[in-house]
Formats: C-alpha cells, sequence, structure tokens
C-alpha cells in the first residue's frame, strides 16, 4: 500500500497540547520531520488557536493533566464542536489505567509517558492519521459536505436499495436548479450562495420526510428527489419559494423543476436522474415555466440531437456530408439562362438515412459546429466550381450560406481569399449568402465585415429577404449585391393581395438599390410568368430544378454550354 504522505505530498499540521516545556520539546523533535507541529500549553489555548483555524489540524496529541483547561474538559468541547469533532485525539499519559481513561474521553489512542520509541510515536500518529482521513473520504463520497444530502453516486445506490424492497411502488424523480446560481456567487458572495443552497437542502428534507424519500445535491446547484407518485410539485415549488424568501430575504431565487413521474422500472435509476434534469433543462431561459416534465418525445429529440452532434466529424471525413446544388436561372432574357448556384447541405447518415439541414443546422447554429461545417461546405463548393471551370470552360458561380455566427470569425476574409487561389477562382465565383436576420444582431460589425468582403471583390447576397428583421433604413447602408426574396412571398404570391403587393415592393426597393431580386422557392410556370412580368431578375426553385447531386448538375452545364454555342 502506498504510503499516505507520499500521496499527498503535504506535510500535515499537529498540535501538542502539553503544559511541560520539556515534553513539548521532546516530541517536537521527534514529529517535525514529518509534520508542521504547534504548540498549545493548556486547553483553553489548544481551543482558541483550533476555533481561529489557523492551520488545518489532522491530529492533536493531548495531556490530560493540565492547567487552565485539563484534557477532559478540551475533549469535551472539541466533541460538542461540529467542526472540531472529527479531528482525532492521541492521549498521552503516565497512568497506569491509561487505557481505560483514554477510551473515556473518546480518544482514538493513547501514547503513555515517559515516550516511547520515537519510532512507535511516529507510527502511531500516522496510522491514525490515515484511518481518519479513509473515515472522511467514505463519509464525503456518500454525502454531500454542504448540505448533508447524498452525492448522486449514493443517492443512486440507495435507489436500488429501496426499490428492492417495494418494486411496485410508483415512484418520480424531481430535480430542482437554481436559475443562474453563479450570479448569486458573484453579487452575493460564495458565502451566501452555499446559504441558499443549505436552505433549499433543508426545506427539501422537511418536505421530503417519508422514511423512502431521499436527496442528493450534486454540480453545484442541481437538487435531486426520489419520491412516491404523486406529490404535488406546484406546492413543493411554492413551499421552497416561500421558504427560501423568509429564510434569506436579501437574495432573489429563481428555481427551475424537472420531473420525471412514474419512472419506468425497466431502467436504471442513472437514467431516471438524466430523464428529470433533461425535462428541467429544457425550460431553462423560458420565464413563463418553471415546472416542466419529461416526455418521451422530447427525450428521443435530444438523444437525435445528441447523435448528430456526436457523428459531425466522421460524416465530414467520410463525406456522407455532401454538397448539393441548386440552379439559379435569370429570366428575362427571351429563354431563362443559367446564371449561377446556390450550395446546400445533405446529410446521408449511414444510420438515420437522408436528414435534412432544417434537422441540424438550427442545432449546430446553436452550439458552435455550424463554423466548422460551414467551411466544410466552403471548401467543397470551391473545388467544384474550379473542376466543373476547368472541364467545360464556363463559369457557374455559387453562392455559400454563411451563418451569422461565421461573420465573427475572424479569418473569414482570409479563408475564403484563400478558396479562391486553392482552386484558381475569381471573387465573382464564390458569391456569400447571409441572412436578413444577421443584419439586425449587429449591424455595425456586419456592415463592416460586408465591406471589407465586397472591396476584396466578393458577392453578398442578402438571404430570406423580408422575412422579418431589416428596415428600410437599413437597408441603404447596408452594402449587397442581390436580395433574395423569402420564400413565403411566392408561396402566398396567388392566393392573397397582400403578398402580391409585398412582391412588388421588394421589387421596387431592389430596383430603387439597383441590386438584383432572386426569387427563391419558384415551383410553377404561372409563378415563373407572374415574377418576370414584374421585373423579377433570377428564379432559384423546384420549377426549374431542386438542388441535386454534382453529377446530376452537369446536365445543366452541358445545356448552358449548348445554348452559348449556338449563338
Ligand atoms: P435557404 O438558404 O433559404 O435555402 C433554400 C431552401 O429552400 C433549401 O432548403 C432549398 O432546398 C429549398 N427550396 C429551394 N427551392 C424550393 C422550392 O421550389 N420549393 C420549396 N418548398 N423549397 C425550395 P434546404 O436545402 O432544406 O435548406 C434549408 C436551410 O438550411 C437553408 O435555407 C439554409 O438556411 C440552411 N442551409 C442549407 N445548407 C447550408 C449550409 O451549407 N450552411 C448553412 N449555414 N446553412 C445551410
Ligand atoms: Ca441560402
Ligand atoms: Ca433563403
Amino acid at each position: 500500500m502506498p504510503d499516505y504522505k507520499e500521496k499527498s505530498g503535504f506535510k500535515r499540521h499537529i498540535l501538542i497540547v502539553e503544559d511541560d516545556m520539556i515534553n513539548r520539546e521532546i516530541l517536537g523533535n521527534i514529529l517535525n520531520r514529518d509534520y508542521t507541529c504547534h504548540f498549545a500549553e493548556n486547553g483553553r489555548q489548544a481551543l482558541d488557536s483550533l476555533q481561529q483555524r489557523e492551520f488545518i489540524c489532522s491530529l492533536i496529541l493531548l495531556d490530560l493533566m493540565m492547567p487552565v483547561m485539563d484534557g477532559f474538559q478540551f475533549m469535551d468541547e472539541i466533541k460538542a464542536d461540529d467542526r472540531l469533532s472529527s479531528i482525532p485525539v492521541i492521549v498521552m499519559t503516565s497512568e497506569t489505567d491509561a487505557e481505560v481513561k483514554s477510551i473515556r474521553t473518546g480518544a482514538a489512542d493513547f501514547i503513555t509517558k515517559p515516550y516511547d520509541m520515537p519510532e512507535v510515536i511516529l507510527a502511531r500518529c500516522e496510522r491514525i492519521i490515515e484511518l481518519q482521513e479513509d473515515k472522511s473520504i467514505i463519509h464525503a463520497a456518500e454525502k454531500d459536505q454542504l448540505t448533508g444530502l447524498y452525492t448522486k453516486d449514493f443517492f443512486a445506490e440507495y435507489i436500488r436499495q429501496i426499490e428492492q424492497y417495494s418494486p411496485d411502488e410508483k415512484k418520480d424523480i424531481l430535480v430542482l436548479n437554481i436559475d443562474h446560481f453563479h450570479l448569486i456567487n458573484e453579487l452575493y458572495g460564495r458565502r451566501q450562495g452555499d446559504d441558499v443552497l443549505v436552505c433549499i437542502a433543508d426545506l427539501l428534507t422537511k418536505l421530503f420526510d417519508d422514511s423512502q424519500d431521499i436527496g442528493c445535491r450534486t454540480e453545484a446547484d442541481y437538487f435531486y428527489i426520489y419520491c412516491h407518485s404523486g406529490t404535488d410539485y406546484e406546492t413543493v415549488l411554492h413551499s421552497l419559494l416561500d421558504g427560501l424568501a423568509a429564510a434569506i430575504p436579501s437574495t432573489h431565487v429563481r428555481l427551475r423543476m424537472g420531473i420525471y413521474p412514474e419512472v419506468d422500472k425497466a431502467l436504471v435509476a442513472e437514467n431516471w436522474i438524466d430523464r428529470a434534469k433533461t425535462a428541467c433543462d429544457r425550460i431553462r431561459g423560458d420565464y413563463s415555466r418553471h415546472i416542466s416534465y419529461y416526455n418521451n418525445e422530447f427525450y428521443e429529440r435530444s438523444k437525435y440531437h445528441e447523435k448528430l452532434i456526436n457523428d459531425m466529424d466522421d460524416a465530414i471525413a467520410s463525406k456522407d456530408l455532401i454538397v448539393y446544388y441548386q440552379p439559379k436561372y435569370a429570366i428575362q432574357g427571351e429563354e431563362p439562362t443559367l446564371r449561377s448556384a446556390e450550395a446546400l447541405i445533405r446529410w446521408k447518415h449511414p444510420e438515420l438515412g437522408m436528414i435534412s439541414p432544417g434537422d441540424f443546422i438550427p442545432l449546430f447554429e446553436s452550439n458552435g459546429l455550424i463554423q466548422k461545417l460551414d467551411r466544410y461546405v466552403w471548401a467543397e463548393a470551391a473545388r467544384q466550381v474550379g473542376e466543373w471551370k476547368r472541364t467545360y470552360g464556363v463559369s457557374v458561380p455559387v453562392s455559400v450560406n454563411v451563418s451569422r455566427m461565421d461573420i465573427y470569425y475572424p479569418k473569414l476574409r482570409d479563408d475564403f481569399k484563400a478558396l479562391l487561389q486553392a482552386n484558381g477562382l475569381e471573387t465573382n465565383e464564390l458569391m456569400l449568402e447571409i441572412t436578413e436576420s444577421a443584419y439586425a444582431d449587429n449591424a455595425d460589425q456586419l456592415v463592416n465585415v460586408v465591406e471589407n468582403l465586397r472591396k476584396d471583390g466578393f458577392m453578398i447576397e442578402m438571404d430570406d429577404f423580408g422575412s422579418g428583421y431589416s428596415s428600410l433604413n437599413m437597408l441603404t447602408t447596408i452594402p449587397i449585391d442581390a436580395l433574395k426574396m423569402d420564400m413565403k412571398f411566392i408561396r402566398n404570391m396567388q392566393k392573397d393581395e397582400k403578398s402580391m403587393k409585398l412582391v412588388e415592393l421588394i421589387l421596387d426597393i431592389a430596383s430603387f438599390l439597383q441590386v438584383p431580386v432572386i426569387a427563391e422557392g419558384v415551383e410553377t410556370e404561372e409563378q415563373v410568368q407572374l415574377l418576370k412580368e414584374r421585373g423579377c431578375d433570377i428564379i432559384q426553385g423546384y420549377y426549374f430544378s431542386r438542388p441535386v447531386p454534382p453529377a446530376e448538375f452537369i446536365p445543366f452545364i452541358e445545356k448552358e454550354v449548348a445554348r452559348r454555342a449556338a449563338q
């Protein structure tokens, strides 16, 4: 077994309480090499220094006969003090009935005077400290030191034990979390934060007082309760909030609850705990709800998301993520001509099948993975444009989607320039689509980035125009090269007068700004005609083609090559 002193690599502190100076000297000399020694001449002095917490005391060597406060009284005092009662004491005595006396005081061991061999004293000190530390490790692992509730591992273990006795009883798991707990710590200090935690633990202990109800605290501010089904959680929540407000009125605490009701006994306790937490985390930041119940559908969805997140890197490496291309046609001439294409990502997942970007783009936007994915798409698209250019001698510019998060990526311009260079492209062959809503986020920074990109020669299309955010005012300050009209206008154009008017208005605005309009989501001949009559320049939609894999895009290029040759 490894030496625990070597293991932890620091000198522990021993307090020697002895009125005889010579004895203090002798003990000090024996212990000095391995320990930091502190001295007190009587019980009173020793108690003062312990209570002032000048050092973390691992062991007390105690003489019994001393003036002012003797060893017995000192022992009574420290046993009554919660913070000191766990420090082990070795009693030093010269009397014959030493053993009985020491045990009576509650000492862990005893040493007889005159002192034994130094090795014996050292060995006893070492053994007692080790025993005590092992004991507190066990204790620490079972119970949370601050609140006295179980730790998560033991919580699950005790649930299993209770389940053995009452496997058929309906049970719930409740989880409670404090909103912005770190703010409480920052604003009011950690001690206040601790007070809040202890207060919640005490309230929970009172509220769930059945012998089969158990609780745990973990990850600072998560509390779990395993209890009988049918508890009225609204009432529990209000009792907690009232109790907190009464006990700690200076701190405003907001609580969130997740409940996994009538746990599925086919699953293990850890799963129950996860499900309650999933429900609780779902309403994080949703100020209209305080209590959330777990349901299967939600859980499946979060598992699905987790899988997508885990699988993204592999999907890029194995090219399960494929860039599709959808053509954009210029329609104002006699016949439509291929103008460019939009790169749209598709995921051919080996287990889940074809996944549409609507499922994973918002997910990756919410956790930052979108930057990696987009860079992959840009590189693929640039490579593809270069390849088509070399093979067919025509340039089909491709626009790529740029997420709002990409805009804050400092090397955005450098990356795009590097892609052009690597693939032998001109700046007008790789275009950027930036969604309208990104413009509202941080207009100044966006304008700055877009201006610089345009200075480099890149073309910027404002995507989803009309979907919500931009004001006319913003439009005049934002430099763009094309407006992509949001699909919903096209969809409703023939249904209601208002949408048609809006289409006309957007076309007017664009003509005022002298930029072309790209109509997205155009599916019918009729829509094409209506748009053409009103001066719309470019059309993208199922009418011409769905987004297709690169090989299926080739006929569009060949047709364009043939058309040009015939001119
Ligand atoms: P978006 O950029 O507005 O792309 C247009 C969407 O409309 C595409 O959906 C396209 O397939 C669909 N669409 C095109 N024509 C028609 C039509 O005639 N009728 C109908 N009903 N739909 C049509 P998709 O490919 O599912 O992409 C959805 C969204 O996902 C995109 O909207 C874009 O915001 C995002 N997205 C796709 N690929 C990427 C990417 O590589 N990076 C980023 N950041 N976002 C992407
Ligand atoms: Ca787009
Ligand atoms: Ca769009």
